[in-house]
């Protein structure tokens, strides 16, 4: 299983060489930590040998355990293991990249990563929270320019902490930023995307390949409707009719068919389970070969659609506001616009750094909200915490019998009413008649 392992494995333009299937270890809030640290393991004994995580998944210090645990037993050593972090938008200024990798590496218990990546191209404002948001709950980005961030990546790979170094969700553009960024040590070694039948980044697939750069794709499975960065209500790419009939034609599963397609394409596939049954059923996606046709079928699938959002949850309706958020949306191929961001916001930011001289715009040059913007969502928000804290108070609770009961008084007086009336007309109905027959 380990050499099968090695033997599917890419060559990054360092000289590195990455595993092309690896675990995802991204999972919803709901799911124990402790399950993190189990699959881990599991996984390290299935075969898998290429982890993915970040700073921002908070899953460092189990996934360290279960590391450390399986090259206690003798099952791998280090070297065997490829391990990927992240750094977050909020340690974006130069001073602070070194230390996001030196916390992780604190938690894992190791002394270097394989691969450190730019989670996203958005700088966002330094501090412990991971979406900084102001009064109106919008978020708060930071001027720092990705040339800068990129060269504390060099140093970081130059001090021996971390192999390699790449991006994520960069769109062409933004890696073209870096590529031709004057005195350019090293160069991206991946760009970590989106990528499934629904949204193949086909045009990003190209100028990655051109520049030597490996797509790593995420959400390969069409991801996990029940994350809070996830758009519910997606079609689910597992259940799509042609992804079956070509599972069922090979006597594989969905999912297989959906990872082995990015194999196919020199693409190297991320995918989450925590279930050692699918753990097993992805890994076995080394044994199959999808036809010529079978791909073409997939490659028809694509729509440009994106299950996840951008910075989601954190700024909702304001995201589009930072220009690098537009550029990752032509990064995922002419993706949907999802539907917190408006095409107006998008038409805004995409002229906003035209018109800046700056390559970075300074936070006034971003879409400021207006005033009467600004005074509807304070009332907006002022109100509904007006009900939160007040809808469990005893006095409020009472309140709403009293209205309750008020209610049900005036309904049955009106219903009885109606009754009364309704009767009295029958009666003089009947003698009216009754005299007039008589
Ligand atoms: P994913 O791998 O596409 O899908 C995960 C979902 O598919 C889970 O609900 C999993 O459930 C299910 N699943 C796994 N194998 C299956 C199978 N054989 N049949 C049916 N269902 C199956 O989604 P993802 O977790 O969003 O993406 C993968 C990884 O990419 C993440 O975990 C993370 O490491 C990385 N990522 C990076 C970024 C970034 O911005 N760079 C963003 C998102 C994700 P079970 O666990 O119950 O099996």
């Amino acid at each position: 299983m380990m050499s099968q392992m090695r033997h599917f494995s890419l060559k990054m333009n360092d000289g590195h060489t990455i595993p092309m299937l690896g675990l995802g270890t991204s999972a919803p809030s709901q799911v124990p930590k402790s399950e993190t640290e189990m699959a881990i393991k599991r996984a390290i004994d299935i075969g898998y040998r290429h982890i993915d995580s970040a700073h921002l998944y908070q899953n460092e210090e189990e996934i360290g355990r279960a590391i450390q645990m399986k090259i206690a037993d003798g099952t791998v050593k280090r070297d065997d293991i490829f391990y990927t972090t992240k750094v977050w938008g909020t340690f974006f200024r130069p001073e602070l990249v070194q230390t996001n990798l030196e916390r992780s590496l604190k938690k894992l218990q190791m002394s270097y990563v394989d691969l450190y990546l730019l989670h996203h191209p958005e700088a966002l404002q330094a501090g412990e929270d991971f979406f900084p948001k102001d009064a109106h709950g919008n978020i708060i980005f930071d001027t720092v320019d990705l040339c800068t961030t990129w060269e504390a990546m060099e140093k970081c790979k130059n001090e021996g902490l971390t192999r390699s170094i790449g991006v994520s969700n960069f769109n062409c553009k933004q890696l073209e930023r870096i590529l031709n960024k004057p005195g350019l040590k090293y160069k991206p070694v991946c760009n970590q995307v989106e990528c499934h039948p629904y949204l193949n980044q086909s045009k990003l697939l190209e100028f990655c390949r051109s520049h030597d750069i490996l797509l790593v794709a995420y959400a390969t499975l069409g991801s996990d409707a029940r994350k809070k960065w996830v758009i519910k209500n997606k079609p689910r790419l597992l259940q799509d009719p042609v992804l079956n009939a070509i599972a069922e034609k090979h006597r594989r599963t969905p999912a297989q068919v959906a990872l082995r397609y990015q194999l196919q394409r020199g693409v190297v596939a991320l995918a989450k389970s925590f279930n050692e049954q699918r753990m097993k059923e992805n890994f076995q996606v080394f044994e199959f070969e999808l036809t010529p046709e079978d791909m073409e079928s997939l490659d028809g699938l694509n729509r440009n659609m994106c299950y996840l959002q951008d910075l989601p949850q954190a700024a909702p309706g304001r995201v589009a506001s930072h220009p690098e958020t537009v550029g990752r949306m032509e990064g995922r191929g002419e993706a949907q616009l999802t539907s917190h961001v408006s095409r107006k916001s998008v038409l805004l930011a995409t002229i906003m750094p035209l018109r800046s001289t700056a390559l970075f715009p300074s936070e006034a040059n971003l879409k400021a909200p207006s005033q009467q913007e600004k005074k509807k969502q304070k009332t907006k928000i002022s109100k509904r915490k007006r009900i939160e804290r007040y809808k469990n108070k005893p006095q409020c609770i009472k309140k709403r019998e009293r209205k309750t009961g008020t209610k049900c008084i005036t309904l049955s007086a009106t219903v009885l009413s109606r009754w009364y009336l309704h009767d009295l007309f029958f009666l003089s109905y009947i003698s009216v008649t009754s005299k007039f027959r008589g």
